[in-house]
């Protein structure tokens, strides 16, 4: 049998003046308040995870807590919030401001910021790299773990066009897709403060794991969805209200369509649910069969899929697909699988894009890394994982399929010896894909052929399970890797990587 594999590339400044449209007043649901949480208080995430997942909630001691409001306007493109975030020095050395992001300001949309206040007391924050990033000074240093609150009120205008980094965050074509659009803490690590402005492609965050509390209020008619497990949801006139608990995750992801249906299945302890206009369910309904058997085959080869819900949403962007924590979103291009998608099945497309978004649950949300610097560690392992599922769903053939759209990436740009290991911003666009989509899986396999199946299988395990939570670095994984082989990797590390 003849499989054609598709040839994508997932991910995976214009200011409009901010007119705030405030959506109706609406209480919030009865009973308490979620986001009046105790601190200390983890169980309202236990729901969202699976059983063997739940003891994280006893570790991760200095993980941020976003407690967020997000209250979407009727047109749908403007939105207000509150953050409170409890933030706790994690390093070893006393800190005397934390940064945020502001990612709407460098998407195509805009952020502003009120309120600030840093332990009750106002404070006035410093804006650099085109005002998407945000410092915050302490009065006095943070000595390692010591924590602290930091409260703000932020308004986000929505672009209603794609044409920044893919649409990510966008209105378009009855969708919002809200991405990154509250102040994310910026990961603090041997650079310091480590926040950049992203290059055109590839992906923008790099996060640490954290828990969120949020609560959303949108108009009625539209269907919300979003990353984690709902707690409550309750309607007052023409505004519904939704509170949901996530972590640990890496951001926090909401759209919103008053055109989206659901088809739903449980499969063990987790439940994917996969949303697209009527006219594409059956798009909708294959992306929830690859998705299921994706999470089964990477559950089975790597760590248990962390979390209880797994949802799956078609938005106009202009990638193929984007990863976010327990959710992935799907260009609506591919959607109508009857039909060619650029003179290929969009039925190809659609089952490599649903397999490789969410091999990045493993790689990018489970094993952090910096996207930005080692994107290889995210999207080369995540194409590697594409490789996998082939390989368990379709055996011998469908490997060699995948492996052979790797190789033709790869000669895109006549096979380069270009490292796999640079940074996005190293790369021209058409390497970029070729190189670290391409020649990065194929590295994993050279790796596999030298360690031996067996042990490679046991160090891609052990990679994930003990970095889960965690940032992988390239030294991270070399270092894993020569533990189980008992061998020196570094010729075929210099040989590629580097
Ligand atoms: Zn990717």
């Amino acid at each position: 049998m003849r499989r054609l594999f598709a040839s994508f590339l997932c991910l995976c400044l214009l200011l409009i003046s901010c007119s705030i449209f405030q959506p109706s007043a609406t209480p919030p649901p009865p009973g308490p308040d979620a986001l009046k949480t105790p601190w200390e208080d983890r169980s309202i995430f236990k729901a969202g995870l699976v059983a063997s997942e739940q003891s994280v909630l006893d570790e991760l001691d200095t993980a941020s807590i976003y407690h967020i409001e997000f209250k979407i306007a009727d047109d749908l493109y403007h939105v207000t919030g509150t953050e409170e975030v409890k933030y706790t020095n994690a390093e070893t050395t006393p800190l005397n401001e934390v940064r945020f992001r502001l990612f709407p300001n460098i998407l195509g949309g805009e952020m502003t910021i009120s309120n600030l206040k840093v332990g009750g007391q106002s404070v006035t924050p410093k804006y650099e790299l085109e005002e998407s990033v945000m410092t915050v000074p302490f009065s006095s240093a943070l000595e390692p773990n010591q924590s602290l609150i930091i409260q703000m009120e932020f308004a986000v205008t929505v672009p209603q066009t794609l044409e920044s980094n893919y649409g990510v965050l966008a209105y378009a074509e009855d969708v919002l897709a809200l991405a990154h659009a509250y102040p994310m803490i910026t990961v603090y690590d041997d650079e310091g403060w480590n926040a950049e402005i992203p290059p055109e492609s590839g992906d923008v965050t790099y996060a640490d794991a954290s828990f969120y509390i949020v609560r959303v209020s949108a108009p009625k008619d539209v269907v919300l969805v979003t990353s984690g497990h709902e707690i409550s949801h309750y309607e007052a006139g023409q505004v519904q209200t939704s509170v949901v608990a996530s972590g640990p995750a890496r951001d926090f992801y909401l759209v919103a369509s008053p055109r989206y249906e659901e088809v739903s299945q449980t499969f063990g302890e987790v439940t994917i649910r996969s949303y697209a206009p009527r006219r594409f369910r059956d798009g909708a309904q294959m992306a929830l069969e690859v998705a299921s058997q994706a999470i089964e085959d990477f559950s089975a080869h790597y760590a248990p899929y962390p979390y209880t819900e797994f949802d799956i949403v078609s938005t106009p962007t202009l990638a193929l697909g984007i990863e976010y924590p327990g959710m992935i979103a799907i260009t609506s291009r591919i959607y109508d699988v009857s039909r060619d998608y650029r003179g290929t099945p969009a039925s190809v497309y659609m089952e490599s894009t649903v397999a490789h978004e969410a091999g990045h649950q493993w790689f990018y949300n489970l094993v952090g890394d910096d996207q930005l610097d080692d994107p290889w560690l995210d999207e080369a392992l995540t194409q590697f994982a594409t490789l996998q599922y082939y390989a368990d769903e379709y055996g011998v053939d469908g490997e060699e399929g995948f492996r052979k759209s790797l190789e033709g990436r790869w000669a895109s740009v006549e096979n380069a010896l270009t490292p796999i290991g640079l940074p996005v911003a190293a790369y021209s666009g058409q390497e970029y894909g070729a190189i670290v989509y391409g020649r990065g899986p194929l590295f994993f396999v050279a790796m596999r052929d030298e360690m031996g199946k067996e042990v490679f299988d046991q160090f891609i395990k052990d990679y994930t399970e003990s970095l889960s939570w965690d940032i992988a670095t390239p030294e991270k994984l070399k270092t894993i890797a020569e533990e189980h082989c008992s061998c020196d990797l570094t010729t075929l590390f210099e040989e590629w990587v580097y």
